[in-house]
């Protein structure tokens, strides 16, 4: 591993469900087909720039497009993101591992909740994860506020914690929204100043991000730059910060620093 930082770049593969948090109806095959469509255009990118991600996928999505799923180059990480992303039961903690793994023919070590929402790490533990990274460590109004938990990997209830990376001054999100909502060198430069700080940065997004949503009844700040704006932004990041520091899963990145023991 390369002593100036490691970038943790993961994405979320999903069904598009966002339109019906805000009442707009959108049939099942088309949420897919949309996060289909994203997660091609997504793999396309990532692999042309040759930088691995850990994609957390809902074993929903995974029996959808079992092939695409087995047709992940192997240097990625598959996880799991629950098993559908609208609704969730606590048994589906291991139902998705197992779908996911039954699918792929590969261990899955990692779970991140929809939406982030809050999790019982006895119950992710008895679902046979070795990682959580359902954590935020910031205040998103009318979601969560965890302004109090640490920033970095730490360990509850006997569950490696791994939340996703914020600034490291106010704690800004480094994440799909900040990206797309400020400008380039902002997030740029909070980037760089997470990984000086912490040895690391991980970053989210999702894959039907990079598709066209303007059609869809979404606030205009989750819809902004859609499709190929937001690909050659992405691009640009990857690009630039390739160039200092090195792309790794959260699974090997955690393997390698003995936080976990198994791959
Ligand atoms: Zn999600």
């Amino acid at each position: 591993m390369a002593s100036n930082g490691t970038v943790l770049l993961s994405f979320d593969v999903e069904e598009f469900d966002m339109p019906l948090e805000y009442g707009q109806q959108v049939p099942v095959s088309e949420q897919m087909q949309t996060g289909y469509d994203g997660f091609v255009v997504t793999m396309q990118l990532i692999d042309a720039l040759g930088v691995p991600a850990t994609l957390f996928t809902t074993a929903n999505f995974a029996t959808h497009y079992p092939e695409a799923i087995r047709n992940v180059q192997p240097h990625h990480e598959l996880a799991s993101h629950t098993y559908y992303h609208s609704q969730f039961e606590e048994k589906d903690l291991l139902a998705s591992r197992l779908k996911l793994e039954e699918i792929s023919g590969r261990k899955v070590q990692g779970l991140r909740m929809p939406r982030m929402r809050a999790v019982d790490m006895n119950a992710v533990k008895s679902a046979g994860y070795a990682y959580d990274s359902s954590i935020n460590p910031t205040w998103v109004p009318g979601r969560y506020n965890n302004l109090s938990l640490p920033r970095t990997i730490y360990t509850q209830e006997g569950m490696l914690r791994l939340p996703a990376s914020v600034s490291a001054v106010f704690r800004i999100p480094l994440f799909w929204l900040s990206f797309k909502n400020f400008p380039y060198y902002l997030f740029l430069q909070w980037t760089k100043n997470a990984i000086r700080k912490d040895g690391y940065v991980c970053l989210y997004f999702h894959p039907w991000e990079f598709v066209d949503l303007s059609h869809y009844k979404i606030p205009g700040y989750t819809k902004r730059l859609a499709g190929m704006p937001l690909q050659n932004r992405l691009k640009r990041l990857i690009t630039d910060l390739q160039t200092a520091h090195t792309f790794c899963t959260i699974e090997h990145y955690l393997h390698s620093r003995q936080f976990i023991h198994s791959t």
